[in-house]
């Protein structure tokens, strides 16, 4: 199962091929992940579940490229990244990935479009653009009349949708949300994830979001669950029985 196409599936944009993660803590080498593989193409929507600690963190910086797996074969848009030097990595990930995260890491002294437009600075951009561009997007997650608003004068569910326009603002073809609703109440967290619903649909967003939530799951066309180091695929439109 694992590694099958969804039900629309587009051209492949990412591969693992027995991926393995192990963290040497003194003396005991702990075995994270024992061999995942994976298929993502574009436009997928896929959730990743599984216990706490269970490796689904670990799995997420790998395919984000914040680190490279200590076995096996991860490939990304045709290349394979064990090959690839740092500054290209940093180059393959800046153009391909936008990161979310539980906990916003918004920079409190910036105005909502400021921490939006972030990543552009970064890239070089002017300075007019980055303003334009950030407002563009925020107004695209519904937060246009917020950008002024510094992280401490907007809500929960506000300062995670500052995060996401500022993933998105880069044009990233890969959407990584690692818990994006665990710091949010269900009411907000399922907005947000009906955000999320709304750029695969809208722009064909290809995402891979983890959540604890089975009904957030649920709604996703593919759901992976990480358990004892293995990644399997649920079977689209079962329960999620099993999952816990
Ligand atoms: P999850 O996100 O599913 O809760 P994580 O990927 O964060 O799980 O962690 C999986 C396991 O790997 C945990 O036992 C954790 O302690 C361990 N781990 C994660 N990162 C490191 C690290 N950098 N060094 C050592 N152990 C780590
Ligand atoms: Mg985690």
């Amino acid at each position: 199962m694992t590694g099958a196409p969804s039900r629309d599936a587009g051209p492949e944009l990412l591969r693992l091929v027995d991926v393995r993660q192990s963290y040497r803590t003194g003396p005991a080498v702990v075995e994270v992940l024992r061999g995942v593989n994976l298929v993502l193409r574009r436009g997928d929507l896929a959730a990743i579940m599984g216990p706490s600690g269970s490796g689904k963190s670990t799995f997420m910086n790998i395919l984000g490229l914040l680190h490279p797996p200590s076995e096996g074969k991860y490939i990304l848009k045709g290349r394979e990244i064990a090959a690839l030097e740092d500054d290209e990595l940093a180059a393959l990930r800046n153009a391909t990935i936008g990161f979310v995260f539980q906990s916003f890491h918004l920079l409190p002294r910036l105005s909502a479009w400021q921490n939006v437009g972030l990543p552009l600075v970064y890239r070089g951009v002017a300075r007019n653009e980055i303003e334009q561009r950030a407002r563009a997007v925020l107004e695209q997650v519904g937060l246009e009349a917020r950008a002024e608003h510094r992280p401490d004068e907007l809500s929960g569910g506000q300062r995670q949708r500052v995060a996401i326009a500022r993933a998105l603002v880069g044009e990233p073809e890969i959407l990584l949300a690692d818990e994006p609703t665990g710091a949010l109440d269900d009411e907000t967290g399922a907005a947000i994830m009906q955000l999320l619903k709304d750029l695969h649909a809208g722009r064909g967003m290809t995402a891979i979001v983890i959540t604890h939530d089975y009904e957030i799951a649920a709604q996703c066309p593919r759901r992976l669950l990480i358990r004892q180091g293995r990644l399997d695929e649920q079977p689209a439109g079962g329960e999620a029985g099993g999952m816990a």
